[in-house]
C-alpha cells in the first residue's frame, strides 16, 4: 500500500510501505476513507517530537471502514464505518478507567503516527479496537465527523472543560487556528457571555467572526491586554484558552485574565514558558494543562448526529489521498492558502461528503 512516511526533519515522502497486518487479538485494520492533516504533524516534520522515529507513518485523525478483525474484537464487523480518533484506549489501566485515556499506561493514547504507524495511509492498523473507535452513523458523512478524531475533543476538554466555562462569561481565545476555532464552536455550547478571538492574522480572525466570535483583537496591531480591560471594565476575561502554544501567548493569557479567572492551556509547547508567579500568586489564576483524552466524542458525536453543531466549515480544501504531499504543502502554507483543515479522501470516495445542493436534490 501507499502512505505519508516521515524520513526525519524536513523529509517525508508518499511510498509503498508493507500492507498493515493484525498484530494483535484486540487489533482491527481499517480501509482509510477519509484522513487529514494536523498542526502536529507540521512540529514532527520539523523535528520538534523526537518520540516519531523515522520510518512513521504519519497521521491521527480518520474515518475508515474494517477490513480484517482480530480474534478478541467483539463488537465490530468487517464493513462497519468507524471513526478512529487521535487517542486511543486500552480500556483496562487505572487511566483508562477514568476516563483519561490520553493517559493510557496499557499501550494507548496518542500513539498512532507517533509511537505506532498513523492514518495517512491506504490502510492502518488500530489496536485495541473495541475500546478505541467508535462507529459512525449511517447519515453521516464522513466529513461530518472526521474533526472528532482531534480539534473538537481537544478544544472541548483541553480548553472549554478545563477553562470551566460558565454561562455569561467571557472568554479569550489567543490562536484562531483550526484548535481555537473548535474551542469557540464548543464553547458556545455554554453560551458565554461575549467570546473575544486574538490572532495576529486577519484572515484567521475573519474566520474567528464566521465561528461566532463576538469581537476580535489583532495583538500584532492592537494592545490586546488594553483592549480585554475595556471590554471587562477594568477585570479581565473569565476564561482565557491558549491555542497557539508559544510563551507569548502563554504570558498574554496570564495578563488578560481576571483574578479568580482560569488560563486553560492547549497549544503545545516546545520552548520553556516563564510563570510570573510573582504577580499571579495574589491573583487566585487557575491554569490548567492536558493532552486531549477524547472521553467526550461521544457527546460531540451526538449533538453532529442531531444537528446542533456542524464541523464542516474547518474542511477549506480536498484532496485525493494519492496526492497526500501537495496537501501537506497546501497545509503548511495556511498563510496563503487560508486552510484551516484539509481533506484526503480515499478513491474511490466511498463515504465522500454530497458535494453541492443539486447532488443533494438528487440524492432526495
Ligand atoms: P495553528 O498553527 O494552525 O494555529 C495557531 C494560530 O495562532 C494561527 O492562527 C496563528 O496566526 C496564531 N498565532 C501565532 N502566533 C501568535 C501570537 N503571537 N499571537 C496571537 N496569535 C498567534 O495551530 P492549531 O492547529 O490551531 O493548533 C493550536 C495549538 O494546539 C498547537 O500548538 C497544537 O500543537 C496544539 N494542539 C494541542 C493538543 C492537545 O491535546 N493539547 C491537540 C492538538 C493540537
Ligand atoms: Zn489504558
Amino acid at each position: 500500500m501507499k502512505a505519508l512516511v516521515y524520513r526525519g526533519p524536513d523529509q517525508r515522502g508518499w511510498e509503498d510501505v508493507p500492507d498493515p497486518v493484525i498484530e494483535q487479538p484486540t487489533d482491527i485494520v481499517v480501509r482509510i476513507d477519509s484522513s487529514t492533516i494536523c498542526g502536529t504533524d507540521l512540529h514532527i516534520l520539523k523535528g520538534d517530537v523526537p518520540a516519531v522515529k523515522p520510518g512513521t507513518i504519519l497521521g491521527h485523525e480518520a474515518v475508515g471502514t474494517v477490513v480484517e478483525k482480530g480474534a478478541a474484537v467483539s463488537t465490530l464487523e468487517s464493513g462497519d464505518r468507524v471513526l478512529v480518533s487521535c487517542i486511543t484506549s486500552c480500556g483496562r489501566c487505572s487511566s483508562c478507567k477514568k476516563g483519561r485515556y490520553g493517559l493510557c499506561t496499557g499501550g494507548g493514547g496518542w500513539i498512532f503516527g507517533h509511537l505506532i504507524d498513523g492514518l495517512q495511509a491506504e490502510y492502518a492498523r488500530v489496536p485495541f479496537a473495541d475500546t478505541s473507535v467508535y462507529k459512525v452513523p449511517e447519515e453521516l458523512t464522513d466529513e461530518q465527523v472526521l474533526f472528532l478524531a482531534d480539534i473538537l475533543p481537544t478544544a472541548y476538554e483541553v480548553g472549554v472543560l478545563n477553562g470551566g466555562v460558565q454561562p455569561g462569561d467571557t472568554v479569550a481565545i489567543v490562536g484562531a487556528g483550526p484548535v481555537g476555532l473548535a474551542a469557540i464552536m464548543t464553547a458556545k455550547l455554554y453560551t458565554p457571555g461575549r467570546i473575544i478571538a486574538i490572532d495576529l492574522a486577519e484572515s484567521r480572525l475573519a474566520k474567528a467572526l464566521e465561528f461566532g466570535a463576538d469581537v476580535t483583537i489583532n495583538n500584532g496591531t492592537e494592545d490586546a491586554v488594553e483592549r480585554v480591560m475595556e471590554l471587562t471594565g477594568g477585570l479581565g476575561a473569565d476564561v482565557a484558552i491558549e491555542a497557539v502554544g508559544i510563551p507569548a501567548t502563554f504570558e498574554l493569557c496570564t495578563e488578560l485574565v481576571r483574578p479568580g479567572g482560569r488560563i486553560a492551556n492547549v497549544g503545545v509547547h516546545s520552548h520553556p514558558v516563564t510563570v510570573h508567579l510573582e504577580t499571579l500568586w495574589i491573583r487566585g489564576v487557575t491554569i490548567t494543562t492536558g493532552l486531549v483524552d477524547a472521553f467526550t466524542t461521544p457527546q460531540l458525536l451526538k449533538l453532529i448526529s442531531n444537528g446542533r453543531l456542524d464541523a464542516t466549515p474547518f474542511a477549506t480544501h480536498h484532496f485525493p489521498l494519492g496526492e497526500t504531499m501537495s496537501a501537506y504543502d497546501t497545509f503548511a502554507a495556511a498563510a496563503e492558502t487560508h486552510a484551516l483543515k484539509v481533506v484526503l479522501e480515499a478513491e474511490p470516495a466511498a463515504h465522500a461528503p454530497v458535494a453541492d445542493e443539486e447532488a443533494l436534490v438528487v440524492l432526495a
